[in-house]
């Protein structure tokens, strides 16, 4: 039987969220039922709860940070037992069978993943996020939290972490290569301490030194302001990889300008507004830009792991569910160090 679970929604796009009775589907063969734990609040939930990328379906649940233990399997599970810690990030399904899916890259599904929330599901349901006590999801997209990770530190590495991790992957971020980091927020603080684990020299490219001292302890060995002309001058040709974690409109040139022959820029953040380029920027160098979507499943594990291995995971501060408003303002005026979760026994 579906059941329902205390929430919290948007209900408009102006409206302040609200508490909100969320509606679950039947635990069905394959499924898992998860009672969340903590929730993180990401920038993509406040973009959606107020419609600011398309319409959204209201009343929407957001939240795709999501840290809990299995409440109930059903009869077909065999990778999950009740009782485990698991989590969920940006995806519930996705075709399996286009070859991005067949690839383990479903956040490339060419029929478009499911998101967590305000996606339309297999059945033609919206589907509602994790700010609520409870989710059903189908154990291909259930991970598994290693014990070391607490759940509340866990959770905001289901998109803030693995977002940050995969293009540190795929762009070989490791020993011997210098990795800047564009950025000390919510992705750029696991950014830093991802590409640190990884064996690479980190630098922060951060607007002022306000956060210094974080973002050395965080495993940077170099942070420079970007506001001072002085930061560009010096560090011409110096990077084999940029990871630009700022979702607002940037001077791509004077960016680009800081990596080596063959180096590669690559944008997680999503400005509202295009970003310009004059080409020469990359034929001087041979250089690439490029941009990259969270990541699959099995990557996704293998973050969790690798976060578990090396104890590092999200700096947070955890609030009731009556204080998401006042989070969300303070998301967008910067001022979180470095990942808001929610308290999900507080809604
Ligand atoms: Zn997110
Ligand atoms: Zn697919």
């Amino acid at each position: 039987m579906p059941f329902t679970v205390s929430a919290y929604a948007a209900r408009s796009a102006t409206e302040p969220l609200a508490p909100y009775q969320v509606e679950r589907r039947d635990v069905g063969e394959l499924d898992v039922r998860i009672d969340i734990k903590f929730s993180g609040i990401c920038h993509s939930d406040i973009h959606t709860a107020r419609s600011e990328w398309g319409a959204s379906n209201y009343p929407v649940v957001v939240g795709h940070e999501i840290a809990g233990v299995v409440a109930e399997v059903g009869s077909g599970v065999t990778k999950f037992a009740v009782g485990d810690r698991v989590g969920v990030g940006c995806m519930v399904d996705s075709c399996r069978e286009c070859e991005s899916c067949r690839a383990g890259n479903e956040q490339y599904c060419s029929k478009g993943n499911t998101g967590t929330y305000n996606s339309i599901d297999a059945e033609g349901k919206v589907t509602q996020g994790g700010y609520a006590q409870a989710i059903v999801v189908t154990e291909d997209f259930v991970l598994r939290i290693p014990d070391s990770l607490e759940l509340d530190v866990a959770a905001p590495l289901l998109c803030a972490g693995i977002t940050s991790y995969s293009p540190l992957r795929h762009w070989n971020a490791g020993p011997g290569k210098k990795v800047a980091v564009i950025g000390l927020g919510g992705l750029g603080h696991m950014a830093v301490q991802l590409a640190h684990a990884m064996g690479a020299e980190v630098t922060v490219l951060s607007q002022s030194l306000k956060k210094q001292e974080d973002g050395l302890k965080l495993g940077a060995t170099h942070y420079y302001a970007t506001s001072d002309p002085e930061t560009f001058q010096q560090l011409g040709s110096t990077f084999d990889l940029i990871v630009n974690t700022v979702s607002a409109k940037l001077d791509m040139g004077a960016y680009l300008a800081l990596l080596k022959v063959d180096g590669t820029l690559v944008n997680v953040g999503a400005p509202d507004e295009p970003l310009e380029l004059n080409a020469f920027a990359l034929i001087t160098g041979r250089r690439s830009w490029a941009g990259s979507n969270i990541g699959g499943i099995a990557e996704t594990q293998e973050m969790l792991d690798f976060c578990a291995e090396h104890r590092l995971g999200s700096e947070i501060e955890v609030i009731p569910a009556g204080k998401i408003n006042e989070a969300y303002e303070r998301v967008l005026a910067s001022d979180v160090r470095y990942r808001f979760v929610i308290d999900t026994s507080t809604l």
